[in-house]
């Protein structure tokens, strides 16, 4: 499952990429809206749900046109033509509508622009799911992202950001990649790469991308993302490591599973470093930039190792039973099997 590091502009801190994920937002009250940081491939989101979220600052609806025009100036790799997330409580007719205008924007964008377009997906029950993914097949789509689609439990996922991980989020997001599986079409996902975790239950269900921004918020919070797990607050005090003190001004224990993963961490920052977790540890945590390039080398080394598995899913199946199978998210694990191999009790029944 291809990762795409979310970004956001930053005057001081200029971060190189391979493949990245921004957003029309950036730009949209920009002269002169062009890229400032280097990266070989973009994927930019058009930032409608940015605007939904954030409509304090955006109080009208994005304009179409300028979204297009932003599009076409940037010329990202992939991007999204603008449509209409719903939102909690939103009545049915409203939804049906959203998706209406969705559409016509879909046939707008195809018709007036060269844009590579992965157009959003949007669905309020399994019938719409259905159909809504087949007019995206038939109108020529190999590539869609997922926006809000309503589970077949019928609970509200519709919020892009980081993902809280839910079951009932596991199983809209396997259905559509089912569903959309039969009509051979690919998956993106929003927002399922803040963690390894959820990284490698998004990759092993089979879609084909997602992004987060996650590992640079995750730094400026205090976090340092350890391979194949979550990630652990860095605090105030220096670390303990498998020999749980009282006191002594130590505040973060740290298993020796986790002085395993840390010493085993080959990104720059870690490697500039002894393999010796007490020093790594210290140094990611003096600063939120060593922690930015540790986080994300960490999430796109797990898309290094899901690669690895990619023609073996038995041998991927025992990797997860090993890494994300014995986490605190476990139980998370344990149900994208589950559901999985439940697929034609649950559509053929
Ligand atoms: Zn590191």
């Amino acid at each position: 499952m291809k990762y795409w590091a979310g970004e956001t502009p930053h005057k001081q801190v200029k971060i190189d990429h391979n493949h990245v994920m921004d957003s029309v937002i950036n730009y949209y009250k920009k002269e002169d809206p062009k890229i400032n940081y280097k990266y070989k491939k973009l994927f930019l989101d058009n930032g409608a749900f940015s605007a939904l979220k954030n409509n304090n600052n955006f109080n009208v609806n994005l304009d179409k046109e300028r979204v297009l025009d932003i599009q076409e100036i940037i010329k990202p790799n992939y991007t999204v033509p603008l449509d209409y997330p719903f939102t909690p409580k939103m009545p049915l007719f409203l939804m049906k509508k959203h998706w209406e205008h969705t559409k016509e924007n879909i046939n707008y964008w195809s018709e007036s622009s060269n844009l590579d377009l992965v157009p959003a997906l949007h669905a309020w029950n399994h019938n719409s799911l259905e159909e809504n993914i087949k007019w995206l097949y038939q109108n020529d789509f190999d590539y869609i992202s997922l926006g809000s689609v309503l589970t077949t439990k019928g609970e509200f996922n519709g919020f892009f950001g980081d993902r809280q991980p839910s079951k009932s989020f596991i199983d809209s997001i396997i259905t559509s990649q089912q569903i959309a599986g039969k009509y051979g079409l690919k998956i993106h996902i929003f927002g399922f790469g803040s963690s390894p975790i959820m990284y490698h239950i998004g990759a092993f269900c089979g879609l084909k991308s997602t992004d987060s921004i996650g590992y640079k918020r995750k730094a400026v919070y205090g976090k340092i993302i350890l391979p194949q797990t979550g990630e652990r607050y860095c605090g105030n005090g220096k670390a303990s490591f498998g020999n749980k003190k009282n006191g002594n001004g130590v505040n973060t224990f740290l298993s020796e599973e986790d002085r395993k993963k840390l010493e085993g961490c080959g990104c720059p920052i870690c490697n500039k470093l002894p393999e010796n977790a007490e020093e790594r540890w210290e140094f990611l945590r003096l600063d939120w930039l060593r922690r930015t390039y540790h986080n994300k080398w960490v999430i796109e080394h797990e898309e290094k190792v899901a690669k690895e598995y990619e023609d073996d899913k038995v041998a991927y199946r025992d990797f997860l039973d090993d890494t994300i199978g014995k986490s605190g998210l476990k139980y998370l694990w344990e149900y994208s099997k589950k559901r999985i191999d439940q697929y034609s009790i649950d559509f053929f029944s």
